[in-house]
């Protein structure tokens, strides 16, 4: 039980107990080793939430962080079992989608775009909305290079930007599809 705490604490984020940012990476690295193997496609999705401090200023600290949890909760269960799942940054969040193309994983993101957009989170005697942003990068965009994890994470980072610069609360898969776009 004692090497479990110690195994958790070295692969999971304290906050909301997914994978955290080193695990991811290590996996990462075990991924492109595959995929220059058997070429197999996956997808890199990076997401942040939308205006995350005016939560910590308008509803503290703690609500942040309850938010943080709960997020992380709600994208965990609508995942697939095999798509890993982990805290990028503060508020920053990342999916490995296996053998799942940009578009296909579109699909899913959309969807809990939706239902985050939908859903009021209750904190103590506050009601919290809010919603994020993505970019979504995968292993079939650059024929002819040798992929590494920087060139696939750069390219979902800088649509994620892309998503933020063009009014948040949407989804970037390529340089001329900004997607999920409120109605
Ligand atoms: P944008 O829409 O551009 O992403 O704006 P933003 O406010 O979400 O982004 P910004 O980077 O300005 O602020 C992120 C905030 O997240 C700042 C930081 O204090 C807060 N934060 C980071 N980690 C935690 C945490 O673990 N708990 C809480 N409560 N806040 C956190
Ligand atoms: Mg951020
Ligand atoms: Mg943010």
């Amino acid at each position: 039980v004692y090497e479990q705490k110690i195994e958790d604490l070295s692969i999971h984020d304290p906050l909301t107990g997914i994978y955290n940012r080193r695990y991811i990476f290590e996996r990462f690295e075990e991924i492109m080793a595959e995929f220059s193997r058997t070429g197999k496609i996956f997808s890199v999705t990076i997401l942040d939430i939308d205006f995350f401090k005016k939560i910590n200023d308008e509803f503290g600290h703690l609500a942040g962080d309850f938010i943080l949890k709960s997020f992380a909760a709600m994208i965990s269960v609508n995942l697939r079992p095999y798509d890993l799942f982990g805290r990028y940054g503060g508020e920053e969040f990342i999916i490995i989608s296996l053998n799942s193309t940009r578009e296909q994983t579109l699909g899913t993101i959309k969807r809990l775009l939706e239902m985050v957009r939908q859903k009021v989170f209750k904190f103590n005697n506050s009601e919290i909305r809010f919603t994020f942003s993505a970019g979504i990068s995968d292993s079939q965009e650059y024929p002819g290079n040798r992929l590494t994890s920087e060139m696939i994470i750069d390219t979902a980072d800088c649509r994620l930007y892309q998503a933020k610069g063009s009014g948040r609360n949407r989804i970037v898969v390529s340089v001329s599809s900004v997607d999920g776009e409120p109605k």
